[in-house]
């Protein structure tokens, strides 16, 4: 009968990439805590609305990437594209916003988008979500970033570029859009269809167009840094100034519009100069209005969202996360040593340390081959005549030197394995 495989663009992760996953996730797990964050767990699943509200009905997601279906209560639900309106979500539900307080949260798994997969682009796919609910004083932003590239440093991953760009506000993004309205109407013939529709819904999704034809367009389109308001331009500026006191290395890319609706004022990401299309590594951005738009009080945001498979992708190379090798390996052999083995193996297992045995009944030969191979760093062999006189040699795997011990004293065993 033919094996059963996993649906196209979802994926199994093995060890030692679970190993080096969990890595990832304890180390931004201990980062974020010392910068003052919890974390929270959200539903993979919600309703539709909350999507097409949070994230804005005119974006490729909302608009061709949802997992979309109509539960059996005839209520529409959506397997979760993103994070943050979920946490968002979240936090107006319990009633978390609280007069002048910040709430710092983040969350860590599985995003679901319908989209082409290739490489670096999955359907199902994992990210790091972070969010800072409350004032927006360009401090936070500031110190938000830091703490993503320290993370990002702690993890090892070189090669990295920050950029960083102002959206502008309600008051001077308009003003903006409809000069990047006017700028491309006269260059209309030169878009393709994507970016004509987009000219429609969602103008400044052009600059995120990877046409070739659009990129051309786009070359000398005004840009929105120079029509930020007062307050903006403030904003930016302070910023960038926080940024230089940490010496944090960015550039600031006045292209960068990022794909979701609900960005104001700063937006970020880094990319990889490693090779391959898919460079983007992480992507953030404060949203203003986001929570009002999701029925909650006026209280501003920011946020990002790391994708896993691609900061695993760079981890430094020749590094392993796993644990190492069994402490012991417990070679037995015949009926009796593998009654007693069985028996000493899973109390030491017990006690904390980790032991190996092998039942199959294999040779001497192919068990030490085996501890070998697992990099055991003792063995113990038991045979009938140890049985019998209850007393067996523990080796050394790396120094070779032997150790007599008595098979039921457990203590002495450890003390033993422990050097
Ligand atoms: P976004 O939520 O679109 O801003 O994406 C944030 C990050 O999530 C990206 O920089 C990627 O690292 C990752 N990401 C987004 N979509 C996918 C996908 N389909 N497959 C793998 N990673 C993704």
């Amino acid at each position: 009968m033919e094996i059963i495989t996993a649906v196209k663009g979802f994926k199994d992760i093995l060890a030692p990439e679970t190993d080096t996953w969990r890595h990832i996730e304890t180390t931004a797990l201990d980062v974020f805590r010392t910068f003052g964050f919890s974390e929270i767990r959200v539903p993979l699943v919600e309703k539709t609305e909350l999507f097409r509200r949070g994230i804005g009905e005119s974006t490729d997601i909302v608009e061709k990437e949802m997992y979309t279906f109509i539960d059996r209560g005839d209520e529409s639900l959506t397997l979760r594209p993103e994070a943050t309106a979920s946490v968002i979500r979240a936090y107006l539900e319990h009633g978390l916003p609280t007069a002048e307080s910040i709430t710092k949260l983040f969350t860590i798994g599985p995003m679901f988008r319908r989209e082409r997969p290739q490489k670096g682009r999955y359907r199902q796919f994992h990210q790091i979500d972070v969010e800072v609910l409350g004032p927006d004083a360009p401090q936070i932003d500031a110190e938000l970033i830091l703490m993503l590239m320290h993370f990002l440093g702690r993890l090892g991953c070189e090669q990295l570029s920050l950029q960083i760009n102002s959206l502008g506000c309600a008051q001077c993004r308009p003003v903006f859009r409809e000069a990047v309205v006017r700028y491309l109407s006269a260059g209309k013939d030169g878009l393709c269809p994507d970016c004509l529709r987009r000219l429609d819904t969602n103008p400044l999704r052009v600059f995120d167009c990877k046409v070739e034809q659009c990129g051309e367009v786009i070359a000398n389109a005004p840009l929105l840094l120079g029509f930020l308001c007062p307050p903006c331009a403030d904003h930016f500026t302070k910023l960038q100034a926080c940024l230089n006191l940490f010496s944090v290395p960015f550039r600031v890319n006045p292209k960068m519009v990022r794909g979701l609706d609900y960005y104001t004022r700063t937006a970020f990401e880094v990319t990889t100069q490693s090779s391959g299309a898919q460079n983007a590594i992480l992507g953030g951005g404060r949203y203003d209005h986001l929570v009002r738009d999701l029925g909650g009080p006026d209280v501003s945001g920011i946020g990002f969202a790391i994708g896993i498979e691609r900061l695993a992708a760079l981890m430094p190379e020749g590094k392993t996360y796993g644990a190492p090798g069994p402490r012991l390996f417990i070679a037995a052999l015949g009926d009796r040593a593998v009654e007693s083995g069985f028996t000493l193996c899973n109390r030491l297992r017990i006690q904390g340390i980790p032991v190996e045995i092998d039942y199959a009944g294999r040779s001497l030969k192919s068990q030490m081959k085996r501890a070998d191979k697992m990099q055991s760093s003792f063995a113990l062999i038991v045979g009938d005549r140890e049985i019998e006189e209850n007393s067996a040699l523990l080796r050394n795997m790396h120094t070779g030197t032997q150790d007599k011990v008595a098979l039921d004293d457990v203590d002495a065993i450890i003390t033993i394995l422990a050097r």
